[in-house]
């Protein structure tokens, strides 16, 4: 193998990022050498990449190996790697989780409080190679291609914001047409939901969000939200509200129209603090509301990997793009055309 690799780096504090080459990383003795098989762009490689205000606070380590999202073959394990084998086929949980504090200690370590985040805290897998910790090493079943086993992380966050509680025969109402809006619409489908609405902004977007299952699409550009959900469950609304989006908009339509005694999953960060009618959407309603961040380790996996090995849930629709590594300046772009293109790209080193 070569000491060498190509890799997209982020090289400057500034907007963009280059494809040079590195040294392969140097595993320590906790971690995996994978050889990168396919890698999709997520949102947070995005802000990254454009350097919004987030990721300059976020991000102290420049240059540093863009990319979480991935499946790929073990080449070399650490000394202390115990359970991973040369030749395992891996994706990874990228919320690295220090199992020391009260949250690891307590099945919450996907809240880890001393969480580190592969590819914002360190180096991650736009490359060639990536050194993975084992304790985040997902073992992948060989059926699932890799760009459909590249995505799981996303999917993830729809698994776990979707089925936090049952869904089965509930009018669900999702907020955001973006990739987990989609992986949670077909998500919604295959646990049973009774009737599916999304709202989004992007015509493509929503004709993927058919394909993945909906029944209901709502351009919130065109389409009274309001009136759809409030017509269709006879004026009571709705069992269940996914919010993928986290703006003030759909904070403000959620908690109006999930029905008294309903869910809230809150899975959609806000750009900075909102307002919101509490009293009456949420404690006269009575209304459930779960953050999620990140995927329960390991519920979600299990849960996630059997619904693509035993190809319950179809993702096709939502990976719109496959390109080579080099070409990440136009996966990019891809991303962030408005109106949308694009569902998730992956990318292929
Ligand atoms: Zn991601
Ligand atoms: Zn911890």
């Amino acid at each position: 193998m070569s000491e060498k690799m190509k890799a997209i780096v982020k090289t400057k504090r500034d907007v963009g990022a280059e494809l040079v080459e590195v040294d392969v990383p140097k595993i320590k003795p906790d971690q995996v050498l994978v050889k990168v098989r396919a890698t999709s762009i997520c949102g947070t490689d995005v802000h990254i990449y454009e350097w919004n205000e987030w990721a300059q606070g976020r991000i102290k380590n420049i240059p540093q190996t863009m990319g979480h999202e991935f499946a790929g073959e073990v080449l070399e394990v650490g000394s202390q790697v115990t359970k991973i084998k040369v030749g395992d086929y891996i994706s990874a949980e990228t919320h690295i989780p220090c199992m020391d504090c009260i949250q690891c200690l307590t099945g919450q370590a996907h809240i880890c409080r001393n969480l580190k985040i592969l590819g914002v805290d360190c180096d991650g897998c736009f490359a060639e190679y990536a050194a993975i910790p084992e304790i985040v090493a997902w073992k992948n079943d060989k059926a699932i291609p890799p760009e459909f086993a590249s995505v799981q992380e996303p999917l993830g966050n729809a698994v776990y914001c979707t089925l936090v509680e049952p869904v089965t025969g509930k009018h669900v109402l999702i907020f955001g047409d973006g990739p987990t809006g989609l992986f949670a619409t077909g998500v919604a489908r295959v646990g049973g939901a009774g009737q599916i609405y999304i709202v989004g902004r992007h015509p493509f977007r929503l004709d993927i969000a058919k394909k993945m299952g909906a029944d209901v699409l709502i351009n919130d550009k065109t389409d009274d939200v309001e009136k759809i959900i409030m017509d269709a469950t006879s004026g009571v609304g709705v069992d269940v509200i996914l919010d993928m989006a986290g703006t003030q908009r759909a904070i403000d339509l959620g908690f109006k129209l999930v029905r008294k005694g309903g869910r809230y999953s809150a899975f959609g960060v806000a750009s900075g603090p909102v307002q919101w009618d509490y009293n009456n959407g949420v404690v006269f309603k009575g209304v459930t509301i779960y953050g999620i961040n990140g995927r329960l380790m390991y519920d979600t996996w299990f849960k996630l990997a059997n619904l693509l090995r035993y190809k319950k849930l179809d993702i096709s629709p939502v990976v719109t793009h496959k390109l080579p590594l080099k070409d990440f300046e136009k996966g990019f772009s891809l991303m962030t055309t408005r109106p949308k293109v694009s569902g998730k790209v992956v990318l292929f080193p």
